[in-house]
């Protein structure tokens, strides 16, 4: 008997992958956890059904969520990451030596939980002495800090449920306001391709662009994803990410990655004419 996962994409559009098991099922006060085991794409996690990470393309991931803010800022010594409770983007921001202090705010404890049970390959740098981690909403933690970070990277899941305020104006500001001078927002920007992936991402675009004097976007591979055309938000109060990209610098740390590099990351904020359409048009009234 064959077992399959299937994640709805679109209501007309579906995705499936053959597992082997079903190795963990759980239900939070948030969301359902589940973590398969596959052929294909190895152990992955699902959060409501939808994809979050696995084995085969999470290095895609969390190489482009990590470096190119580390390729502007080499020595960014705070970090911020809210959400990413399966321990992957920590895992990459634990290798660089600058780094001091990674505060970890992830509302769900039984995604860390069971990331730390069953994924190895991402949740394994969760014990790094420089890892504090919240159990709490993001959007509330980061209400009263003041100029505390260098680096803030929003690894959250959809605007839908728990991540929902996580892609508003007000969370926005409180991000700018933690934030240091020459610091940088990073945000998960969904994807251009399907209309309501498309509404999130221009929406959390043209809301950081109110809010920030630079606001770019950037996007990368990620095949199990709905569509696999994906993007980051890159903000800052001055720091633009092509014109003071640190080439050198960041080669000279010497990090081995499989997805990101240098050129890489110029060509990443050169979207398609349809992409970048899409994020400049304004905002309704009501959007
Ligand atoms: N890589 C995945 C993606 O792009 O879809 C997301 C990584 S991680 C699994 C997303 C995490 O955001 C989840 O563990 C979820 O519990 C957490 N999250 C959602 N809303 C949050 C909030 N308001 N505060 C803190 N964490 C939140």
């Amino acid at each position: 008997m064959e077992l399959w996962y299937t994640e709805n994409h679109t209501d007309n559009i579906k995705f499936s992958i053959k597992v082997n098991k079903h190795l963990y099922t759980a239900e939070s006060e948030f969301q359902k956890v589940d973590i398969f085991e596959s052929d294909e794409i190895g152990r992955f996690l699902t959060l409501d059904g939808l994809m979050m990470v696995n084995e085969k393309d999470e290095f895609m991931y969390h190489d482009m969520i990590v470096h190119p803010a580390f390729a502007v800022k080499p020595d960014i010594k705070r970090v911020l990451v809210i959400g990413g409770g399966d321990g992957g983007t920590v895992r990459e921001i634990t290798r660089y030596p600058s780094v001091e202090k990674i505060d970890m705010v992830e509302i769900d404890e039984l995604v860390v939980k069971s990331s730390i049970e069953f994924l190895n390959y991402t949740s394994c740098k969760l014990n790094d002495p420089r890892v504090n981690l919240y159990f709490e909403d993001g959007i509330e933690f980061v209400k009263d800090k003041v100029a505390e970070y260098d680096l803030i990277i929003v690894d959250s899941t959809d605007p839908i449920g728990p991540g929902e305020g996580l892609f508003t104006r007000a969370f926005y500001n409180d991000c700018y306001k933690a934030l240091s001078e020459d610091g940088i927002l990073v945000n998960q920007n969904e994807s251009p391709y399907y209309a309501r992936d498309a509404r999130n991402a221009r929406r959390a675009h043209q809301k950081i662009k109110e809010i920030f004097p630079v606001s770019k976007v950037y996007e990368y591979h990620m095949p199990t994803y709905p569509s696999g055309h994906w993007m980051f938000g890159f903000a800052s109060k001055g720091l633009d990410p092509i014109n003071d990209l640190k080439k050198e610098e960041w080669q000279n740390i010497g990090l081995k990655t499989r997805y990101y590099n240098t050129e890489l990351h110029v060509a990443a904020f050169a979207l398609p004419n349809y992409v970048k359409e899409l994020l400049e048009k304004e905002l309704g009234e009501n959007e």
